[in-house]
């Protein structure tokens, strides 16, 4: 029994696990590479495996960076030498399987329309040849038909001699850890993969299950440490600046624009807003959602309102953002969008994407960063070089769409709604399995490396258990 990372491993993107269990093969995930230099690359490489030799598939959530290379292994083209792609089951819970589909049609159209522009430019430069699309709509829609919804908690054979079990983690709508027991040759393991691990107490979704009074015990335990070195500011006081910011633009009758990423961190966003509003706490404004992407992953909150956190079911909402949030609209067409572009009045406009690259809030900074009194409040991660970080950074002036904008608007930056535990929930989290009487191993991945040493040194103070932090490639023998 081996168990290898092949993505995230000495880094935060590319999730990707192969288990090997006597003749059984299966990934945990497969997500795409992002940021790195060597990113592009990486996702070219296939997952240097045999996709048409897998038993199955199990993703652990949504996010790109865990199920981005799904159609890649489906096409296979033999581009890399192999032929024949992926044929079998890839596991997800049910709110998984929907978000996916909005998430790797989106990321297929994005392909789709970058080759196409790439390949204008050659033509006009007079560049022979012409580049693929990493891979086409048409890919992700044959990877969606490969899906089996499994519901959390419930064991299910995936391959001969491979059981998994999902646990809710409490990260975005649907995420779950997987509890893997391996059996071979009369020897039985079991193997718990974290996925990506939401922080405790936040509003809307569950918090995570501690699955050591699940399962009797874990001989290794995988554990994300994209936090492993801090803990993120209090929530109660990220909402508190975040009202402040609210009350003191809608007195002085202006907008806020809320650059955000489209699936968990909009509909968070929506929630704090109607809270704030439903107390009184801050004044009602309209608030207008647009982003189409944010639009349909919102709907899911309604046909999967079983997963929410029982506050949010107690306020009898059931997912359904418009009936908690009154003042919401959600816009859908490009011309409601251009609307608010020419309007001075007053509102919230929660639009994608997160880190201001593309989409719609690209549009509305244009038309509001040189207004005084604007409040541009960013919520997430900016990666360096974007535009949301060049504005983190305190830069006086933009170029949007080659036009030189001077940023007059107050810039307000919110380090404390992160869907990612920081380092108290992540040993809360590990807790339960490493306290055992039968300690597992502990691997570290899906983080940085000192944000992991960080961790390892805690696991180490605290269960006298010695992490092991594996690199890409490096396998595991159990
Ligand atoms: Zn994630």
């Amino acid at each position: 029994m081996r168990i290898t990372p092949l993505g995230a491993a000495g880094g935060v993107t590319g999730s990707c696990y192969l288990v090997e269990c006597g003749p059984s093969r299966v990934l945990v995930d497969c997500g795409m590479f992002q940021g790195e230099p060597e990113a592009d690359a990486r996702n070219l490489e296939c997952t240097g495996i045999n996709p048409a030799a897998l038993d199955a598939v199990v993703l652990t959530h949504a996010h790109l960076d865990h199920c981005g290379r799904l159609p890649i292994l489906v096409k296979c083209d033999g581009v890399c030498g192999i032929a024949g792609g992926f044929k079998q089951k890839i596991w997800a819970t049910p709110a998984t399987v929907d978000l996916t589909r909005i998430i790797l049609l989106d990321s297929a159209n994005i392909q789709e329309a970058d080759a196409e522009r790439e390949n204008l430019q050659r033509e006009r430069s007079g560049e022979p040849g012409q580049v693929q699309p990493l891979y086409t709509v048409a890919d992700a829609e044959r990877t969606m038909e490969l899906f089996a919804p499994l519901e959390l908690t419930t064991k299910q054979e995936i391959a001969p001699g491979i059981t998994i079990q999902f646990h809710e983690s409490g990260h975005i709508l649907g995420s779950a850890s997987v509890s893997m027991t391996l059996r071979h040759a009369g020897v039985e393991k079991v193997v718990v993969f974290s996925g990506d691990v939401g922080p405790l107490n936040t509003p809307l979704l569950r918090d995570f299950q501690h699955i050591g009074e699940v399962i009797e015990s874990a001989d290794l335990v995988f554990c994300e440490s994209t936090y492993g070195d801090r803990d993120h500011r209090g929530l109660d006081q990220t909402v508190e600046e975040f009202r402040g910011i609210l009350e003191k633009t809608a007195w002085e009758k202006k907008k806020v624009l809320i650059p955000s990423f489209a699936v968990g961190r909009a509909q968070q966003i929506m929630y704090h807003i109607a809270e704030l509003h439903n107390s009184g706490r801050c004044p009602r404004v309209p608030v207008y959602l647009d982003s189409p992407m944010a639009s349909k992953a919102t709907e899911l909150y309604r046909t999967h309102s079983y997963l929410l956190d029982k506050y949010a079911k107690a306020t009898g909402f059931g997912g359904d953002f418009t009936k908690l949030l009154p003042e919401l609209t959600i816009l859908n067409t490009v011309a409601e969008s251009r609307v608010l572009n020419d309007s001075w009045d007053p509102g919230i406009i929660i639009a994608s994407s997160g880190m201001c690259e593309g989409g719609r809030i690209v549009h509305h900074l244009k038309h509001n960063l040189w207004k005084k009194g604007v409040a541009i409040v960013l919520v997430g991660y900016m990666g360096s070089g974007t535009l949301g970080r060049k504005l983190v950074d305190g830069a006086r002036e933009v170029f949007i769409q080659r036009t030189r904008i001077a940023v007059r608007a107050n810039i307000h930056t919110l380090g404390g709604f992160s869907a990612h535990a920081g380092q108290t929930d992540l040993l809360h989290w590990l807790n339960s399995l490493a306290t055992k009487r039968r300690q597992p191993r502990i691997a570290l991945t899906h983080g940085e490396d000192m944000p992991r040493k960080a961790l390892a040194g805690k696991i180490a103070d605290r269960w006298r258990i010695n992490a092991e932090l594996p690199m890409r490639g490096n396998a595991i023998e159990l």
